[in-house]
């Protein structure tokens, strides 16, 4: 049987990500919801690795030999001891807009000095190899948490991650721009480099 990816995601987002990235594999890729996969996820983990794996595993219990992939992600704050950090999403409650979410971090850092503003996006995939074994990747996108939002691209925590090396926020970069040098298109990357040496490898 050819060798599938199940991606455990519902987001239409990181599908189109993922897609770009992986397609040169020459494996079919699609999303849990498309394999018909609706496992119960409890992401209670105390890492982003952590919840990376329990989500990879629960998807690959319930699939048939397949390849599966999932990945957690969020904003880590050093001035904040790590906030928002794995509890991103749910930080100040799901429903909340994120411009209320990013007016109140920056409120928390006031008091802070400029070099004591330093952030990054962090994301980690995990693999779960048809046999079961494990696979990680771990990629950040350092920069410094901006003194007020700017820009409407992207999405979440974007307008307030100020980049260094671009001069402007996440959310100021185009889309082809944030995904080469994002921590999920890095991630993703390095993913990419692992499977082939592994699954690919093992067909020739
Ligand atoms: P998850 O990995 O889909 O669980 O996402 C976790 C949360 O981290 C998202 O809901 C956002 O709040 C935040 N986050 C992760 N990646 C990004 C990003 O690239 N831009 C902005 N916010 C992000």
């Amino acid at each position: 049987m050819k060798k599938r990816i199940i991606f455990a995601t519902g987001n239409a987002g990181k599908m189109r990500e993922i897609h770009k990235i992986m397609e040169d594999l020459g494996l079919e890729i699609i999303s849990m919801k498309e394999a018909g996969l609706n496992p119960e996820i409890i992401e209670d983990g105390a890492t982003f690795a952590d919840n990376a794996e329990i989500k990879a595993k629960a998807v690959w219990e319930c699939s048939k030999g397949d390849i599966v992939l999932a990945d957690d992600s969020g904003l880590v704050i050093d001035y904040l001891n790590g906030e928002p950090g794995i509890y991103s999403a749910r930080y100040m409650g799901e429903d909340t807009s994120y411009d209320i979410k990013n007016a109140n971090l920056i409120g928390r850092l006031d008091g802070a000095a400029e070099e004591e503003r330093t952030a990054r996006f962090v994301c980690n995939i995990a693999a779960a190899l048809p046999g079961g074994e494990i696979l990680h990747t771990e990629a950040t996108m350092e920069g410094v948490i901006a003194h007020e939002p700017a820009g409407h691209g992207g999405f979440g925590y974007d307008p307030i991650l100020l980049l260094p090396e671009f001069g402007v926020t996440s959310a100021e970069l185009t889309m082809e721009q944030k995904n080469a040098v994002s921590h999920r298109g890095k991630a993703l990357e390095a993913m990419k480099k692992l499977l082939k040496e592994r699954i690919v490898g093992e067909e020739k």
